[in-house]
């Protein structure tokens, strides 16, 4: 955070926290207060949904048993506040844990239904678990009482404020360390995440849980706010609402939580009053419209995109001085909003206001250029002690059969590839190269066949645990960490050198600040390796293509692999980036790394492998020093066709 922003979220802060001062009507300062819990919740929520990706619908469920919970520690065995808050967000998260284990073996709207599910199944619980919870009588709480005090409607305004400060710089600390970039980089690719050491389920379930502690605790604060719950606040709609404002503020921010959490606090009481509806719908036309100017101007969107919204915010003006009466309008006017937000505020109002007032203009090309090969090579000396044995076979795979239906895509294949070596994999298109690495790395599990990694079986290990054990791999088709900075990206490669857990990092340990200071510092190494020093902190996606390889290269270097495994590193490279890459590769090989080598580009092959091995529909048809494979009839005719003969 730069020294703008801070001061800016602090005076938000003091403002918030000097908001009772301001008014003694306590409606409005149970109306703010409300706005933080919900925050809180959101924090959590966005945890799962901006970062990771997945939806959950079962967040009002989770937020009920926070209240729950709260509310029968309260009743039952009359906890006081250090009891409760504790016991809201342990039990919150175990049910989270309880609903995520299953849950997000599943994705998409399978995993909506799942938590869809959840939800409905919470609120039915509560409303028969009558012993516990009272049924759809309810439970009565009072304010609680913190050392004798008695917390009075401003004093717990306080404490809910306090917990929400806590709950925001928690948030922040988690999602900018190790766990935040583990959590974002599932979104951006899981099957990269995995080939990283990142266990994609893992740390799904891991959001998922911590996620799940913050409704508790929101949903804790929710039922002395209230000091009355009953089961029917749960429902359905405000899991709809809980989504819509994460989506609607922003999402990946905290302050587009916030900005989500008054929203769908002050939307329904808004929708209610037509007098309001007028004048909030017409300054959201002045707002639109203003917006669209300054884009238009700035240049950063076209009258045709902008036509519709601006329209679309004048006619609602114009439609809502022609109402009589809202009522019956409500849901109707929800669901427009709704759809508003889907096509034109995708990134919330926080990334709308960002991509029209803050965005920075796109790294020139040219800055790009001369960077190449400038950094210290000590950065590479490898964790692996094991490199010395240069000749001992490092990966053995004997028979290995990957059939898709009745395609054989690999048939019966064997492999040795020696400690030290660049190995050469080619073959004409669709002959199975790609496919062999996804064996290699657990991506597929071959229908037949063994193979062995350093003296360790590899069939039937995950990927992740696969990489954990020293192989690391780029992608054909490059799979990196988009919204993510290339730092970041080699930073989630680094994972496996964390020991930091959730603690160390909320609290700042000296244990976790070491962590994160080598792994910045290392991860700076790395990216001057292959040249993109200067381009750290720029996002992944508008990196040019060629540096997305590079970068792909230095977060796999990133996990210390004994092999690396590169699927057409020179594809789609202009040749001043391919001389670069061959530099790089041959450094690689030098610091004691194997790698295999996927490359269509014969020059490369030949000039740079220690022995290649050919296949051809499955199998393989040759192998030997590269001189040799080049000059096999067999290799001519099926692959070199007749350009070499
Ligand atoms: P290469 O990398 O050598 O160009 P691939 O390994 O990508 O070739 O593909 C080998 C063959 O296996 C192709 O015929 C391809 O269509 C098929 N194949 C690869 N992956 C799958 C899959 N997941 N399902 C079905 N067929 C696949
Ligand atoms: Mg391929």
């Amino acid at each position: 955070m730069n020294r703008k922003s801070l001061i800016a979220a602090v005076l938000g802060l003091a403002l918030l926290a000097a908001a009772p001062l301001f008014t003694s009507n306590p409606y409005y300062i149970h109306m703010v207060g409300t706005i933080m819990i919900y925050a809180i919740l959101l924090f959590g929520l966005d945890i799962v949904v901006g970062y990771t990706g997945q939806v959950s619908l079962g967040h009002a469920g989770l937020f009920g048993v926070g209240s729950y919970t709260a509310g029968v520690f309260f009743l039952k065995l009359g906890a006081p506040l250090w009891l409760v808050i504790p016991a809201s967000i342990g039990v919150t998260a175990g049910f989270g844990a309880l609903l995520a284990l299953p849950a997000l073996r599943v994705t998409g709207p399978y995993l909506a239904m799942v938590t869809l599910a959840f939800g409905t199944i919470i609120q039915i619980l509560i409303n028969e678990m009558t012993f516990l919870t009272e049924g759809p009588m309810g439970i009565k709480l009072t304010k609680p009482s913190i050392a004798g005090y008695q917390l009075n409607e401003n004093g717990f305004y306080w404490l809910v404020f306090v917990l929400m400060v806590v709950s925001l710089v928690v948030v922040d600390r988690i999602l900018k360390s190790q766990l935040g970039r583990a959590f974002e980089a599932l979104r951006g690719s899981p099957v990269a995440s995995d080939c990283m050491g990142v266990s994609v389920y893992r740390y799904k379930v891991y959001a998922f849980v911590i996620s799940a502690g913050f409704a508790g605790l929101a949903g804790c604060l929710y039922a002395y706010s209230e000091q009355y719950i009953s089961p029917n606040t749960y429902n359905f709609e405000l899991t709809v609402l809980f989504l819509l404002a994460v989506i609607m503020g922003g999402r990946k921010s905290r302050v587009g939580a916030l900005l989500g959490a008054a929203i769908i606090v002050i939307l329904p009481k808004l929708l209610d009053d037509l007098e309001l509806f007028r004048i909030v719908a017409s300054a959201l036309a002045v707002l639109i419209t203003v917006g669209a100017i300054v884009g238009l101007i700035k240049k950063v969107t076209s009258p045709k995109a902008v036509a519709i919204p601006v329209l679309g915010s004048i006619a609602l003006v114009v439609f809502s001085f022609w109402l009589q009466s809202i009522t019956d309008w409500r849901l109707s006017i929800f669901g427009l909003m709704i759809l508003f937000v889907v096509y034109y505020l995708q990134d919330g109002i926080v990334g709308f206001v960002h991509a029209l007032f803050f965005r920075k203009p796109k790294a020139a090309a040219g800055v790009l250029e001369g960077t190449g090969n400038a950094g210290p090579d000590a950065v590479m000396v490898a964790a692996n002690g094991e490199h010395s044995a240069v000749g001992s076979d490092l990966l053995v795979a004997q028979g290995v059969l990957m059939q898709f239906g009745g395609l054989k895509a690999i048939n019966n294949v064997d492999l040795r590839v020696k400690r030290g070596t660049i190995h050469g994999l080619i073959g004409p298109n669709g002959s199975g190269k790609s496919t062999m690495m996804n064996v290699l790395t657990g991506i597929y599990v071959p229908t037949a066949g063994s193979i062995e990694f350093a003296g360790r079986a590899v069939v039937g290990r995950t990927s992740a645990d696969i990489a954990l054990s020293g192989i690391a791999r780029t992608f054909q088709n490059v799979q990196l960490f988009g919204e993510m900075t290339a730092l970041q990206n080699v930073q989630v490669g680094l994972h496996h050198t964390f020991r930091s857990n959730i603690a160390d990092v909320a609290l700042h340990t000296g244990r976790y600040r070491r962590e994160e200071k080598a792994a910045h510092a290392r991860g700076m190494g790395l990216l001057h390796f292959v040249g993109l020093g200067a381009l750290a902190t720029e996002e992944a996606r508008n990196l040019p293509y060629g540096k997305q390889r590079l970068l792909e290269i230095a977060r796999a270097l990133a996990l210390d692999p004994q092999l690396l495994l590169l699927d057409e590193p020179a594809a789609g490279l202009t040749a001043p980036d391919i001389k670069e890459l061959v530099a790089i590769v041959r450094k690689i090989r030098d610091h004691g790394i194997t790698v295999i080598l996927i490359e269509h580009h014969m020059d490369v092959v030949m000039g740079m492998c220690d022995a290649v091995s050919v296949l051809d529909f499955g199998q393989k048809i040759a192998e030997g020093k590269p001189a040799d494979v080049q000059a096999d009839e067999k290799v001519i005719t099926a692959y070199l066709g007749g350009t070499a003969a």
